[in-house]
């Protein structure tokens, strides 16, 4: 029996990554399984770089830790009786989730193709593609021109 009780799906809150989180809603609600949504925060000018790499606990970040958007969608959700979390760690994205898969054991991965930077040129971001290859669970990539029914803008 294929095993499947825990998604993990990583966000940085982007269109691509939104649409992800809306397949891990999904699935999460069809299969009973629970979701652990992860956002990693990165440094994001000299100064908090340095700081971080001093371990030292920078400013609060520009964007929030857990967006409006999404804190309300997630409540929506587990009112409806998703089982669901979120996990917010410091860190480089890929080594955060790649850890995460392992430390938390991990049945699949759902995420975007892209994300915050969204250069449809090239296949996929470098997060996406460091954390698909290094893994050896199922990960399910969305497309950031994937359509769905579910999707608002599609
Ligand atoms: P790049 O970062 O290489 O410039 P990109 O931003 O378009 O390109 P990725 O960063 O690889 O693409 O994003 C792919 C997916 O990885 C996102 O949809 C999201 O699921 C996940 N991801 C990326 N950054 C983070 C983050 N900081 N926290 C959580 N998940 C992330
Ligand atoms: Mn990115």
């Amino acid at each position: 029996m294929i095993q499947l009780s825990k998604i993990l799906c990583p966000t940085d809150y982007s269109k691509t990554s939104d649409k992800a989180v809306r397949y891990a809603i999904e699935l999460g609600r069809k299969t009973g399984a629970h979701v652990r949504f992860l956002h990693i925060l990165q440094p994001e000018n000299i100064a908090e770089k340095t700081a971080f790499s001093y371990g030292v606990a920078a400013k609060q970040e520009k964007d929030d830790i857990v967006t409006e958007e999404f804190r309300k969608l997630l409540m929506e959700e587990k009112k409806k009786g998703l089982s669901a979390e979120v996990l917010i760690i410091r860190g480089n994205p890929y080594d955060a989730i790649i850890d995460q898969v392992h430390a938390w054991g991990a049945d699949m991965l759902i995420m975007g193709s892209h994300g915050r930077t969204g250069l449809n040129r090239i296949l996929m971001g470098s997060v996406a593609e460091a954390v698909f290859h290094a893994v050896d669970i199922p990960v399910l990539l969305v497309k950031q021109g994937s359509k769905a029914k579910a999707f608002p803008e599609a």
